[in-house]
């Protein structure tokens, strides 16, 4: 249902990602792991457009566009169907959290301002903090500005949630209420993209674990798998260091 083929991007004259062939099923949990400035990043934000990609097919549903010509009207459909979570959170400082989740909605979505934040306090409902409807993201802990940062991807109702590192920024103790809400995604089988360092969430939860390094695609496999006997040199090196 999202197929990337070709993907390349350049920054100066380095290839960051040279040529990622990737498709994911609906309901799909892939894990993308590798070594730090090997292009996790730029991956999940190209099939975002928050990069422009230098080449390659993107098809996510019916859109299916050469990268370096989609139009206007192409990257706002790719986005809808794409959902990103931030390592950082990216919360609107003077915004509620119920806000935050309807901000979407009424901007991109052009839903009225009722029916979004209907919606919104549903998805505090399911992320466990109805409470903190109208609490702004300071007064929160780093665990409950994330749930609310995928409670915003969770209402966009996109095909895919892009996770980037969504554990990395967070103080130890709040990891778990974190990963758990990404578990619960899981098992509503919400199609995931994960870069994480969070091998035991890798193990648990992926279907797929995908191995990048140097802007390429090295090895992948079902955790089973490639945990236990990777095939490629390179991938037993990384397991090695951070198992
Ligand atoms: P990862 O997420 O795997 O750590 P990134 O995708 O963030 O890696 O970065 C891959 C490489 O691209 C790194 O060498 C990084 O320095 C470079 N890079 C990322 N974004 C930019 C940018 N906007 N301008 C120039 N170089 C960039
Ligand atoms: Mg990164």
């Amino acid at each position: 249902m999202i197929k990337v083929t070709g993907l390349v991007k350049r920054f100066g004259g380095t290839a960051v990602l040279d040529g990622i062939d990737l498709a994911i099923e609906q309901g799909e949990i892939i894990v993308v792991i590798g070594p730090s400035g090997t292009g996790k990043s730029t991956l999940l934000r190209c099939l975002n457009f928050l990069e422009r990609p230098d080449a390659g097919r993107l098809t996510i549903g019916d859109l299916d566009v050469d990268v370096t010509r989609a139009s206007r009207a192409d990257i706002l459909t790719a986005r809808r169907r794409t959902a990103f979570v931030f390592q950082n959170y990216a919360l609107f400082a003077n915004k509620t959290a119920l806000e935050n989740i309807a901000e979407g909605l009424i901007v991109v979505n052009r839903w009225p301002k009722e029916k979004a934040h209907a919606r919104a306090r549903e998805i505090l409902e399911r992320i466990g903090l109805a409470d903190k409807a109208d609490a702004y993201p300071a007064s929160l802990s780093g665990g409950q500005q994330q749930r609310v940062g995928i409670g915003r991807a969770m209402a966009a109702q996109a095909e895919v949630i892009l996770f980037d590192e969504p554990t990395s920024s967070l103080d130890p103790e709040w990891v778990e209420e974190v990963l758990n809400l990404m578990k619960q995604l899981a098992r509503e089988r919400q199609t995931m993209l994960v870069v994480t360092h969070e091998m035991s969430f890798a193990r648990d939860v992926a279907d797929r674990v995908i191995f990048m390094e140097g802007g390429r695609i090295v090895e992948q496999g079902p955790p089973d798998q490639l945990f236990s006997s990777p095939q490629d040199p390179r991938t037993r090196d990384f397991l090695h260091k951070v198992l």
